[in-house]
């Protein structure tokens, strides 16, 4: 360690001082002691000889307890900088802790890969989704992780241009299920050292997997809709047209006779296509959030209102409408009530058989206000069950159309429910008969 008179500190000094006085005294004493005789001869020459010895002692002692202070310092600085380094990687893993909770957190897949392909890091669910056995220890390259082209070309096209990529993919997973996902790659950069201009390279890419699955089925959803809606839609519209067209002709040719019977076909149709576009207008303002108004509604009141209307149609078909009150209330919108009751209520009388029994039930269960409609009719096939509140579904599509049947009835009903805070459910087995059952929260 170098040590120079400029760089001195102050206390250097101040015990320079101390110890030339102890040196003094030291001289002359050990003079005085040593020489004797000789000393009271020669007094000068020695006391200066000694005076020097211990002056050189003192400054190099000096030097050396600078130096230790210097070392100590130097200790001091490494020990400082040892516990800055701590908190350094403290805060370091902190952060990585951090960072890989939100990462887990983070519903998306996401792989990062280096230049050629070997994965950097990755979330937790795409260990879990595109994993598969030993992904930890294993890392295999994105080319054997998948298989998929388009996955691939993203990867590929963003490490070898620097630029972003994306693709719609549909991948199977472990499970053996089938997604859609929109991948989304970006490329990762890195400066180039040996170049002193602000120069970059592709050192990686890092891709994220946006699962659009309920996307897709809700687009697929809507396709099937309006394709379904104009289907609906064309059927009455292609009748009209036909009748309409035969009437003009008549009139032309001063025919009558068929008139009668083609105005009440028009006719026919145009409750059809009223029917179908009403039905259409209420179930989009249910899923469109229109207000349900709840209030205590009684049951028997409103059951009467909906069945005494239908009760001719009833008995043209020679049936019994029968009912049961054990709940006297429910809390529900009455006008959306009407509409479920009619809806089941109009169902059983198109699809039970001449001379049938339907049965129209209110009761009380713990949480809820149950309605059943039960009939003795033809039931409803097991696989059918599943799907009878979509939009649309028709066990039988020319039974429900020669009834006047939209198709739309019993998803106004389950969406009804839905409103309420309800459900609606159906159980029937083919020849035995069928029961709808709709639960109200109590309140
Ligand atoms: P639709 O206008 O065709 O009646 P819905 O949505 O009301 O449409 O009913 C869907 C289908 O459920 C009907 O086409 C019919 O096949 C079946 N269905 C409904 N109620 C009954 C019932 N009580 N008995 C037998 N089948 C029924």
């Amino acid at each position: 360690m170098k040590v120079s008179v400029g760089r001195l500190p102050f206390r250097f000094f101040v015990r320079l001082v101390f110890f030339q006085t102890g040196a003094l005294f030291a001289a002359y004493g050990l003079s005085v002691g040593l020489a004797g005789e000789w000393f009271v001869n020669h007094p000068g020459i020695l006391f200066l000889v000694l005076m020097g010895f211990f002056s050189v002692v003192s400054v190099l002692m000096l030097l050396r307890i600078d130096q230790s202070d210097d070392w100590v310092s130097l200790e001091q600085g490494i020990q400082q900088a040892e516990s800055e380094v701590a908190q350094k990687a403290q805060a370091l893993t902190r952060e990585h802790e951090e960072l890989e909770a939100l990462m887990g957190a983070i519903s998306e897949a996401i792989v990062a890969v280096g230049a050629s392909g070997e994965p950097l890091f990755f979330n937790s669910r795409f260990a879990v989704l595109f994993g598969g056995k030993d992904f930890e220890s294993r890392r295999p390259r994105i080319g054997e992780i998948f298989r998929a082209p388009d996955v691939l070309d993203a990867f590929n096209g963003a490490l070898r241009e620097g630029t972003p990529k994306t693709a719609e993919v549909r991948l199977a997973l472990g499970t053996g299920a089938e997604r859609f996902y929109s991948l989304s790659v970006a490329p990762l950069f890195r400066a180039l050292e040996s170049t002193s201009a602000n120069r970059e390279e592709v050192s990686g890419a890092i891709g994220v997997f946006y699962d659009i699955t309920e996307l897709k089925r809700a687009e697929r959803i809507r396709i099937e809709f309006v394709a379904n809606v104009s289907h609906e839609l064309r059927t009455p519209l292609t009748a009209i047209k036909g009748f309409s067209d035969t009437v003009a002709q008549d009139f032309a040719a001063a025919r009558t006779e068929d008139v009668g019977f083609c105005l009440s076909a028009i006719q026919r149709n145009v409750d059809r296509l009223m029917s179908l576009v009403q039905d259409l207008l209420d179930l989009s303002a249910l899923e469109s959030g229109v207000a349900i108004e709840k209030q205590w509604v009684d049951t028997a009141e409103i059951t009467t209102r909906v069945v005494s209307p239908l009760q001719a149609l009833a008995k043209s078909k020679n049936q019994e409408i029968k009912t049961e009150f054990l709940a006297k209330q429910v809390f529900a919108d009455p006008g959306r009530l009407e509409q479920v009751l009619t809806n089941l209520i109009q169902n059983a009388i198109k699809y039970v058989q001449v001379g049938g029994e339907i049965k129209v039930q209110w009761e009380h269960l713990e949480k809820s206000v149950r309605l059943s409609v039960l009939d003795n009719g033809p039931g409803i096939p097991h696989e059918s069950q599943a799907r009878l509140f979509e939009r649309f579904y028709r066990v039988d599509k020319a039974r429900s159309r020669e009834q006047g049947g939209t198709g739309l009835g019993l998803a106004i009903v389950k969406h009804i429910l839905q409103r309420h805070g309800g459900s609606a459910r159906v159980e029937s087995a083919p020849g035995k008969g069928t029961q709808f059952t709709c639960e109200f929260p109590s309140r």
